[in-house]
């Protein structure tokens, strides 16, 4: 029952503080590369905690024996032990419960999701290839439109998108830092990045913290997109061309340059640059890892010293059986 406990108290300190403390951090935009990372980090980790804590309270741990006759017979009777009471039959039930209703509804909504936008893309593409053309220099599509906006449509046919208005409204410099900031999108994979966020806001809408990482992490990639393209021309060029094209419409199945975030991302370019240094970057990613790894560590611990307890002979009361919770 610890073990579950620990697992429980883990997961809820995570959904509910971890998103106080770190919505809005200034570390994050100085890194947001790490920032994307921890805010995925800390989901997956409390899905994991979540479900771990199912399978403490539903799954004793009995010692692990190349006989796999006795090893067999100690299940029973650990599971015998734990299912007597209903108490422990209550309790495991709603592990297995509560193990099973999140990576389903996980999985439901994840599949929902990826169909969705799959439709969305196809949908738009076709409608690009209509009234588009192709600009095979740039590697564009070109809309005539006298709106200034510049997105891309990601995916394995990928297409980037800009307006004869964005065309009009930007010099060359500024036409590059567009393309880059969108090529960036397409390169680290955003989208995916994005829908995993989704996803998991939509499947537990009323967790504080998949409804913050869901902003967050939008607002991040974008943050990185800027950043790759301010590395290729210039931090004000870069603020330049956003301010020419934020007030660009985007298609739901498209990633934009500019966007709602649009005055908070000018803002942090044109202020100095003061990129995180190297040694937060690596005290920030082991602690990512280690948010990663504490629900397996937690619940393999007393996996493994189980393994090295002397193994319950025939006749051993239940009681003396060990349990993992
Ligand atoms: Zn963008």
């Amino acid at each position: 029952m610890i073990v579950a406990a620990v697992l429980f108290g883990y997961t809820a300190l995570l959904c509910t503080l971890m998103p106080r403390l770190l919505r809005g951090a200034r570390w994050a935009e100085r890194a947001p590369r790490l920032g994307i990372a921890v805010w995925q980090v800390l989901g997956v980790s409390s899905l994991a905690g979540a479900v771990m804590a199912g399978l403490a309270l539903t799954v004793p741990t009995v010692r692990v024996s190349a006989d796999l006759a006795s090893m067999l017979q100690a299940c029973v009777m650990a599971l015998t032990a734990q299912y007597a009471s209903p108490g422990g039959a209550a309790a495991g039930a709603a592990g297995a419960v509560l193990a099973l209703a999140v990576l389903g509804r996980t999985a439901w909504c994840a599949g929902a999701a990826v169909l969705q936008i799959r439709r969305e893309r196809r949908d738009h593409r076709e409608v690009l290839d209509l009234v588009g053309r192709r600009d095979a220099v740039r590697g564009v599509v070109v809309l005539d439109h006298a709106e200034a906006a510049a997105y891309c449509v990601p995916g394995r046919h990928r297409r980037t998108v800009i307006t004869t208005g964005a065309l009009q409204a930007l010099d060359d410099e500024q036409l590059t830092a567009v393309l880059a900031h969108e090529d960036a999108h397409q390169a680290e994979r955003h989208d995916a990045v994005l829908t995993w966020a989704q996803t998991l806001a939509r499947a537990f809408p009323r967790v504080p913290l998949f409804r913050t990482a869901e902003t967050e992490i939008a607002r991040l990639v974008e943050m990185r997109a800027d950043d790759v393209a301010a590395a290729r021309s210039g931090r004000l060029t870069t603020a330049a061309a956003l301010l020419a094209v934020a007030g660009g419409r985007t298609p739901a199945a498209g990633l934009a340059a500019g966007g709602s975030t649009a005055a908070q991302r000018v803002r942090r370019l044109i202020e100095p640059h003061r990129p995180l240094n190297r040694a937060r970057i690596a005290a920030g990613s082991l602690t990512a890892a280690a948010a990663l790894a504490l629900p397996l560590l937690v619940l393999g611990g007393p996996a493994a010293a189980a393994m090295q307890l002397n193994y319950c002979p025939d006749g051993t009361p239940p009681s003396q059986v060990t349990t993992m919770r």
